[in-house]
């Protein structure tokens, strides 16, 4: 099955209601681009208010708790997210493993919890800069998918988003050469541990992607498409990644 493209924003925690208005532009203007399926993760207190503002848009968690439900005080499950309207998740952000100290056996019990609820998961990879730096990004990269990838899952359901930690809001980015040896080493890994369902799993790219650089970042061999954190909070600056994402075909 050919791989649809996938655009995806992150608005980390930013955005008040108010901003439900830039959602409904972004989906508005994304229609456009019908080959190119976009999404949003807003903070939590917006999921309702802009599934309901942009009905049938794809509107996700930016992370959730591996329980349904408990003395989780301050989290949210997979569970609620759905029921909030939600349709995908986020798990495994640079953010919240450095953060918030998550390990890959929890992001892969988070991952297996978004599948569970039925939602999409985007599971986050990446390495930091001082073992890009030391060449060992590939098998830092390898070995987070091989621990917090789950063993059983719905592969169109299921993407691997590889977000350079040093190339998140800094304005710096791999070379496309970096990306496409990176995405390759991914689709290896993957083929070898699940064969031809690996086939149907998205990779996305992350890190300072923007409507300049979108083309020739998301023209990388095996990338199907980008996860955006900071240009993905206006539809001045995401759809303009959304368009050179769909002029790749
Ligand atoms: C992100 O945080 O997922 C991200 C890619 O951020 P930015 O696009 O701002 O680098």
């Amino acid at each position: 099955m050919a791989r649809r493209k996938y655009v995806v924003g992150n608005w980390k925690m930013n955005g008040l209601s108010a901003a439900i208005a830039d959602a409904q532009a972004i989906f508005a203007a994304a229609k456009d681009h019908p080959g190119v399926d976009v999404a949003l993760c807003p903070p939590f207190t917006l999921i309702g208010g802009m599934v309901a503002a942009a009905p049938g848009a794809a509107v996700g968690g930016q992370d959730c708790h591996s329980a349904a439900s408990g003395a989780f005080t301050g989290s949210v499950s997979a569970l609620m997210l759905a029921d909030a309207g939600a349709t995908l998740v986020i798990v495994g952000h640079s953010e919240r493993r450095e953060g918030c100290g998550e390990s890959d056996a929890d992001i892969r019990a988070k991952a297996e919890a978004g599948l569970a609820a039925g939602l999409s998961v985007i599971l986050c990879v990446g390495e930091p800069r001082e073992v890009r730096e030391s060449g060992g990004a590939i098998d830092y990269v390898l070995a987070q998918v091989a621990q917090s990838v789950p063993d059983d899952f719905d592969a169109t359901r299921l993407s691997i988003a590889y977000e350079p930690i040093w190339a998140i809001g800094t304005g710096l980015v791999p070379t496309v050469a970096d990306v496409a040896a990176m995405h390759g080493a991914i689709r290896g890994a993957l083929t070898a541990r699940f064969g031809g369902k690996a086939d149907d799993m998205r990779l996305l790219y992350g890190g300072s992607v923007n409507g300049d650089n979108a083309a020739e970042l998301l023209g990388a061999g095996d990338v199907d498409g980008a996860l955006v954190g900071g240009a993905s909070l206006t539809a001045a600056k995401f759809v303009p990644i959304v368009a050179a994402t769909a002029a790749l075909g």
